[in-house]
Parts: C-alpha cells; sequence; structure tokens
C-alpha cells in the first residue's frame, strides 16, 4: 500500500517546528520534516521555499490536527503570558508572520512579531 502523507503545516524556523513535532511524537504520531537541513545552513533559501513543512501519515491526520490546533492555540509573550486579543479577548492567538518587501525576506528579525486570533481572526502588534 503507498504511504500518504498530509502536510500539517510550514514554518519559518526551525524552533518553532520542534514544538509541534516533540508534542506530536509524545503522542505516538510519527512526524516527517522536509527542508530542516536546508533551513539550518541557509534561511535565505528557507525563505524561498517556504521554510520547514511538517508531515504526518495521512493516516494520523485527524489527530495530528487536534493536537496542533491545541499546541498552537497559545501563543506566548515574552512574559510567557498568553497573547490576549484587544478585540474579543481570547488567549488564543498565533504567532502571525506578515513580511512584505525584499528587505524583511532578507532580514526577518528586524519584524516585530505580530500575532492572529485564532477565535475572532484579528491581526494585534502588542506591545510596540
Ligand atoms: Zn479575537
Amino acid at each position: 500500500m503507498e504511504e500518504k502523507f498530509y502536510q500539517l503545516a510550514s514554518f519559518e524556523y526551525a524552533a518553532d517546528v520542534q514544538i509541534i513535532k516533540g508534542k506530536l511524537e509524545s503522542e505516538g504520531i510519527p512526524v516527517f520534516l522536509r527542508d530542516e537541513n536546508t533551513l539550518n545552513s541557509d534561511p535565505l533559501i528557507s525563505n524561498a521555499i517556504g521554510g520547514v513543512k511538517l508531515q504526518v501519515y495521512s493516516k494520523d491526520k485527524e489527530r495530528a490536527l487536534a493536537i496542533y490546533n491545541e499546541v498552537r492555540a497559545y501563543a506566548l509573550d515574552e512574559k510567557d503570558q498568553p497573547i490576549v486579543c484587544p478585540n474579543c479577548k481570547a488567549s488564543r492567538s498565533e504567532v502571525y508572520y506578515n513580511r512584505k518587501g525584499v528587505f524583511y525576506k532578507l532580514f526577518p528579525f528586524f519584524e516585530k512579531r505580530k500575532y492572529k486570533c485564532l477565535n475572532c481572526g484579528i491581526i494585534t502588534n502588542p506591545r510596540t
């Protein structure tokens, strides 16, 4: 039988991947990373190819999605406090990357972190 993969998500930074990967593996779900070596050796190329792709077996898709949604729902600020949405007061946000233009592609670390509320979808830019 042919093995089929489901791409759960793609990440720009290996550190973000490791959090999700560790959680999924702790739940007994095999995780496959694509392009991670490229990312670590050359971040500019990783931007071009969309970063690290995290894949699971298709048969694990539902469980993996549930775990992923649970984990990513809690973006934390610098003080490890959940990001609270200023619009709906939900504390379920994920980190949101909004890079436009060549400058941020070359120097992504200059961009401030933003957060996207998973409840109402608003993009926030806290603590400017
Ligand atoms: Zn909200």
